[in-house]
């Protein structure tokens, strides 16, 4: 029998294993915000890493603003050295979810397979990806293959709001690095077959149109910046919106409508709005969220500038338009080329496993691979996993347990390639 034989019936054999681990994860419910339960979610990863032979730390992001007593931000991570520490392949999942909202017809902390799918808050994205990774390096253990160089795994906080805390935080203190960390693989729920190779940009940002407050019977004398908001969004539909229609990108974004980029208003507060008593007054504030999707050609630069001239051209044209810009978030595009050997490596395996050719893919939104990219230096980075992004954040959440076996394999056999 063939290595990767023994490496691929390691796998088939530890199926419940990995069911039931990523299971016993989904049950404790790690909902972000507030990033609850934490600690002993990373103690559960920890305990199962320090069985199959790791040597675990965990990394609190003490000094970090998510970071209090009552939420603790507490990564995990595990090294397993092989007979050289480098080449490394570092596995991360996050292990945070997002609120259960409604809607849900299995208990979304149950941990429940039915039909073959593992339900969950957080099956899909992304706790049966975490389990699958562990799972992928222990059955190469278990076959017995002693590896050249090191695999590691790390469990983190808070990729939901962001991920400072958590990948950000490995990061910046050198956990995650170029000159000790050669690969990594972050199994989002980007399909079975699918590489996901990078994502687009986020400008996420607010303005702030100030008016004049007057008597709203006499709204001549006052300025209402409700209205000059609404000149502002007109303008964005119109012109900038339509704009961005006719941009596209060549990343290879799914789904493709998503080759474009976009601005959507997040949320819009204006005048009194909240304000128990009602006065007669004319909105002398307005402020809007906007969530801007800028594409690798565009650049951020680019995108804050057209909407600083944009501003500056509305005001210019009527002295009484006042508005601010503020930046509350951004995020730069990122893309690993299509020739590095963890992509070469990925697209190999799936091909073995499922028989049929990988699609290399980008992300619409953005996700860990940006602080791997811009903190750590680490330029081989993909996200690859099992589950669907569709299945992300909806009620009733699953990942297919033949899906989780099948990217078991394909990154068990990936670390074969690189570290065997
Ligand atoms: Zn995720």
């Amino acid at each position: 029998m063939t290595t990767t034989d023994r490496v691929l019936r390691e796998v088939e054999s530890a199926r419940d294993e990995l069911v039931d681990f990523a299971a016993e994860l989904i049950r404790i419910p790690t909902v972000n915000p507030p990033g609850d339960l934490y600690r002993e979610c990373a103690e559960a990863i920890g305990r199962r890493l320090g069985e199959f032979g790791y040597d675990v730390d965990f990394v609190t992001a003490e000094d970090s603003a998510e970071h209090s007593d009552e939420h603790p931000r507490v990564n995990v991570i595990g090294v397993r050295p092989g007979q050289r520490p480098r080449p490394l392949v570092h596995l991360n999942g996050h292990f945070d979810v997002v609120p259960v909202g409604a809607g849900w017809t299995v208990d979304p902390f149950g941990g429940e397979v039915r039909d073959g799918k593992l339900y969950g808050r957080g099956s899909a994205d992304m706790k049966a990806g975490l389990a699958a990774a562990v799972y992928a390096a222990e059955a190469v253990r278990r076959a017995g293959v002693e590896l050249n160089g090191t695999v590691e795994v790390s469990g983190t906080v808070d990729e939901e709001s962001g991920g400072f805390a958590g990948v950000a935080h490995l990061a910046e203190i050198g956990r995650i690095a170029a000159d000790r960390t050669d690969h990594v693989i972050i199994p989002e729920p980007l399909d079975v077959d699918r590489v996901c190779l990078g994502h687009r940009g986020v400008y996420w940002f607010q303005v702030t149109a100030h008016g004049r407050i007057g008597h709203g019977s006499m709204p001549f004398l006052g300025v209402n910046a409700i209205e000059q908001m609404g000149t502002l969004l007109e303008e964005i539909r119109t012109g900038l919106g339509a704009a961005l229609e006719q941009r596209s990108t060549a990343m290879p974004v799914a789904p493709p409508a998503a080759r474009r980029g976009s601005i959507n208003i997040n949320s819009i507060i204006g005048g009194q709005a909240g304000e128990p008593t009602q006065t007669p007054c004319v909105a002398d504030r307005c402020e809007a969220i906007f969530d801007r999707r800028f594409l690798i050609e565009e650049g951020f630069d680019q995108a804050k500038q057209e909407i600083t001239d944009l501003l500056g051209d509305l005001s210019r044209r009527d002295e009484k338009r006042r508005y601010e810009l503020s930046d509350l978030m951004v995020v730069h595009p990122t893309l690993t080329p299509e020739e590095d050997p963890l992509v070469h490596s990925l697209r190999g395996s799936i091909d073995a496993v499922l028989g049929r050719p990988a699609e290399l893919v980008a992300s619409p939104g953005t996700y860990d691979h940006k602080h791997v990219a811009r903190i750590a230096g680490v330029e081989s980075c993909v996200a690859y996993g099992p589950g669907r992004l569709e299945q992300a954040h909806q009620p009733d959440e699953w990942c297919a347990v033949d899906d989780m076996v099948d990217s078991a394999k394909v990154m068990a056999l990936t670390l074969l390639d690189l570290l065997g």
